[in-house]
């Protein structure tokens, strides 16, 4: 689609004319070609945004109009399920199944926020006084720039434009340059439902040609980022002039905790998924398994073997149990700190150079890899690789599980493995990071706050406070019966 931008309820190409293609990282094949959007672009959706909060065409809706319209793009995303996942499955050369459990997980978002829409009151303080009322009352923030990644597209950015539409917010919605696909049937459905004209507003291309546009315009009110800890840095800073809230979704060196007693079977199976799902392309991927130490050698040989059976395709290999990694910039990326791992003496066990056969070498896959013998002081443990590669330390006590599950910047999930409630009920209350699954690994729910400690970024999406993230907060007191305040004395 070569108009894919939409500014004011148009679609239209870029104002330079010029054309991104995106290519299936699975095989090579064209399959989609988009707007590039630059500055230019990026200022006029801006304006649009602008003009559409200002007019309040949108934030006038009561909550429970928001809430239906919420609802009906639920609807019309369940309507298109396969077309949507056809697409996400096209950009990120994911499995269909992983992309279809994504459309259902973005309606479900979209159902969350109607509901917490529906139920949106003002709250009234005591004021404690007979004559006057006091209330809090919750309005839309303004105009806001929503920037996503490339590995869930559809998803990360359903976590900011469901919110934003129920508190009535206008927005410029900024997908990956590299997988704007769904992003683009989204504002479709938008339109559809029925959102006034200038309320969502897209512009696709790259961040590095307009990205500092959207975080430092003085007419964005809020920037809602997710993506990698340099570019949240920059946001940041680019955002501070203006003082900008700034909510950041970024990256995660997830502990993954095994006790001795824990129950083995299924401990081993959820580390497999951790660290391999999606090709470990998850910001919440178990990229760092820490074992005690008398269970090491049963637990990582069983995930060896059972990461040497991972079947590797792209969407239209049905057998295929993952997929490519997102690029060849992003496999080099791989390579490069892998071979970094291996300089620092961490011990190969299994994968650990890119898929050369015929069937996948037209694409960018690599295999899941262990490293063995790693310690915290390693770059391979300490930085994300954003890759199916998962390192493994060990541990001997309690004291140095949790230590070693807080050694890192980032602080955005992690999990532990016992049959022990004392033990569980201690780590996940001392590990400093924003989700924590006792004997599980992965599960998340829209009513949850998600989000990370530290480096992982700032505020929550999701739950109740990813709809807060939203709002401004104004506090009306009506004073019924004024009478002077006597404060200073009236000398005439
Ligand atoms: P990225 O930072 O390279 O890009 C993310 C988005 O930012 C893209 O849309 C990109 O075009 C845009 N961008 C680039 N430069 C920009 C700039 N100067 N200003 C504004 N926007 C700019 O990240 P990525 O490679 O797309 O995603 C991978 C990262 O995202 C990983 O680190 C991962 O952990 C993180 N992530 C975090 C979560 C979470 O929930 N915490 C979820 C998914 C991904």
């Amino acid at each position: 689609m070569t108009s894919s931008i939409y500014i004011a309820g148009k679609w239209r190409p870029a104002l330079d004319g010029a054309v991104r293609e995106i290519r299936s990282p699975a095989d090579g094949t064209l399959v989609a070609t988009v707007s590039d959007g630059k500055i230019e672009d990026a200022l006029a959706a801006i304006g649009a945004a602008r003009s559409a909060f200002d007019s309040r065409v949108f934030s006038s809706w009561s909550w429970n109009d928001r809430s239906s319209l919420l609802a009906k793009i639920a609807d019309l995303l369940e309507r298109d399920a396969e077309i949507i996942a056809h697409l996400e499955s096209g950009d990120t050369g994911k499995r269909i199944i992983e992309s279809t459990y994504d459309v259902a997980d973005v309606a479900a978002t979209f159902r969350h926020f109607a509901k917490l829409a529906s139920a949106h009151h003002d709250r009234s303080v005591d004021s404690g006084l007979p004559h006057v009322t006091s209330k809090m009352t919750y309005e839309p923030i303004g105009v806001c720039s929503l920037i996503g990644p490339w590995n869930y597209p559809l998803l990360q950015i359903s976590w900011k434009v469901a919110p934003a539409l129920a508190s009535g917010c206008s927005f410029v919605l900024k997908p990956s340059e590299l997988t704007p696909s769904t992003a683009i049937h989204l504002i479709k459905l938008i339109e559809e439902a029925g959102a006034p004209e200038g309320v969502a507003n897209l512009v696709t291309g790259s961040g590095a040609a307009f990205g500092d546009t959207l975080t430092s315009d003085p007419r964005v009110d809020l920037v809602s980022f997710t993506g990698g800890l340099p570019t949240g840095k920059r946001i940041m800073i680019k955002a501070a002039d203006t003082v900008k809230r700034v909510a950041l979704e970024l990256g995660g060196k997830n502990p993954n905790i095994i006790f001795a007693d824990a129950p083995l079977d299924e401990a081993i199976d959820f580390a497999v998924t951790a660290a391999f799902l999606h090709s470990g392309q998850v910001c919440s991927a178990g990229t760092r398994l820490i074992v005690e130490r008398p269970i090491h050698d049963q637990i990582v040989n069983e995930i060896v073997r059972r990461a040497k059976q991972i079947r590797l395709g792209g969407p239209n290999d049905l057998t295929a149990e993952t997929g490519p990694l997102i690029s060849e910039g992003h496999l080099k990326k791989v390579e490069e700190y892998l071979a970094k791992g291996l300089e620092e003496g961490a011990k190969l066990l299994v994968g650990g150079s890119r898929c050369t056969s015929e069937e996948l070498s037209q694409g960018w896959f690599f295999p899941p890899t262990v490293l063995d013998d790693c310690n915290t002081n390693m770059y391979c443990v300490q930085e994300e690789s954003f890759g199916p590669i998962l390192t493994v330390e060990v541990f001997d006590t309690i004291e140095e599980a949790i230590k070693i599950g807080n050694d890192t910047i980032y602080g955005l999930s992690g999990a532990v493995w016992s049959t022990n409630p004392i033990t569980c009920e201690r780590v996940s209350s001392e590990l400093r990071h924003g989700t924590i699954w006792v004997n599980d690994y992965g599960p998340y729910k829209p009513q949850a706050e998600w989000g990370g400690f530290k480096a992982s970024g700032n505020g929550r999406e999701l739950g109740e406070h990813g709809l807060q993230e939203y709002l401004e907060i104004k506090h009306i007191w009506v004073n019924n019966s004024p009478t002077r305040s006597g404060w200073f004395a009236d000398r005439n």
